[in-house]
């Protein structure tokens, strides 16, 4: 007799709709909660839709459930806090308190030797007490409720900060040195429930309009000691808190040196190459992490590149017939900016790699970065 888990998952996106997927085979039997009655993840598991205040609902949700998982950070704290009074949170909703707050995010990272860069709180009384302790040229951003750039702005003077802080100043805010980093990469890591680590190879992101466009993975040119020092962040992160499932770190690369910028504590869009890139992927590890299941291996299968398809969508036949590459449509309707699918080309040198990427560029010329 198939043995089933019924997991519930906070967020319905694209996420939550790979994670149900890639639960199926493992007997990981998902329902997802998301305020939006047409969130994508419905057409493929279960979909609860309500307010994530309403408690009988919530409750309805935690039904019956081994754990609750969520994918994607801006899930209110209170409500994990009162699912985590009923049922286990996995990854513990002191993650999201952390890393849905910059200011708390950098703060933690630094204190547990993460290198991060430069950052102060602003003050709104004195805003230019943060320029100072920071310096020019520097980014201006909302503590809460950024990503994908949004809620942040770059500084080049005193007088353009504090045009930032006021534009942006109804909310709290910290500035951060702007960074000139040689490129963007992330490391993600898996934990699971008995403290096994795993960690998936660094990773190389392209961003554009602060919105990821492009990953390859493994990233290229990696020094064994860049690999090693973000293997080693990684599982910092997740021994000091106790974490189970899927983390990603992304971060600036100087040199030989490595900045976190953010940590998004889920499965995370530069990880999506693993469904056909690594043998398990990022979807199964963080099901397995949080259902106390053993790891999979995150070892690559060759080079592999991402392309994400934001606002329209390529030709289904012809991205299909380019060798080894692999499409992923979430269901979601094209509105500029809005992630609505990827690909993964899988190639078996880095040479292979980029000539099948210009391939799907050729299709898809507004994923060229
Ligand atoms: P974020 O919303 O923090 O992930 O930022 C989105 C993008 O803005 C990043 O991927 C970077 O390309 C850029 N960015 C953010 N913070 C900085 C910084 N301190 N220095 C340089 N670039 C930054």
């Amino acid at each position: 007799m198939e043995e089933r888990v019924q997991v519930g998952i906070l967020g319905g996106g694209q996420l939550g709709r790979m994670l149900a997927l890639a639960g199926y085979p493992l007997g990981v039997y998902a329902t997802l909660y998301d305020p939006e009655p047409s969130a994508c993840a419905g057409q493929v598991a279960p979909l609860l839709s309500a307010p994530y205040d309403q408690w009988e609902l919530l409750a309805r949700f935690a039904e019956g459930k081994a754990c609750i998982t969520y994918e994607f950070e801006n899930v209110p704290l209170p409500t994990a806090q009162w699912l985590a009074e009923r049922v286990p949170v996995r990854p513990t909703p002191r993650a999201l308190e952390l890393f849905q707050d910059r200011l708390l995010e950098k703060r933690f990272l630094h204190e547990v030797g993460i290198p991060v860069p430069r950052f102060a709180e602003i003050p709104p009384q004195q805003p230019l007490a943060a320029l100072e302790a920071v310096g020019c040229p520097c980014v201006v951003k909302t503590r809460r409720f950024g990503y994908d750039g949004k809620g942040q702005q770059v500084a080049h003077s005193e007088e353009e900060f504090l045009q930032a802080v006021q534009r942006l100043g109804a909310q709290p805010l910290i500035v951060e040195e702007l960074v000139p980093f040689d490129r963007e990469v992330s490391v993600l890591g898996v934990r699971s429930l008995h403290g096994e680590v795993a960690v998936y190879p660094l990773v190389e992101n392209y961003h554009r309009g602060g919105i990821l466009r492009l990953s390859l993975a493994p990233a290229p040119n990696t020094s064994p000691q860049l690999e090693s020092a973000a293997r080693e962040y990684v599982t910092r992160l997740l021994q000091e808190l106790d974490y189970v499932g899927v983390v990603a770190i992304e971060m600036f690369q100087v040199g030989e040196r490595l900045l976190a910028n953010e940590v998004a504590p889920r499965v995370h869009n530069s990880g999506h190459w693993t469904i056909e890139g690594a043998e398990t992927s990022q979807f199964e590890n963080h099901l397995r992490a949080i259902c106390g299941l053993p790891l999979g291996s995150t070892a690559p299968r060759g080079y592999s590149a991402m392309v994400n398809l934001i606002g329209e969508l390529p030709p289904t036949r012809e991205v299909l017939a380019v060798p080894h590459a692999h499409l992923h449509l979430y269901g979601k309707q094209p509105r500029p900016g809005r992630k609505i699918g990827h690909i993964t080309v899988r190639a078996d040198s880095p040479e292979e790699r980029e000539t099948l990427l210009q391939k799907v560029f050729a299709l898809y010329p507004s994923g060229r970065v």
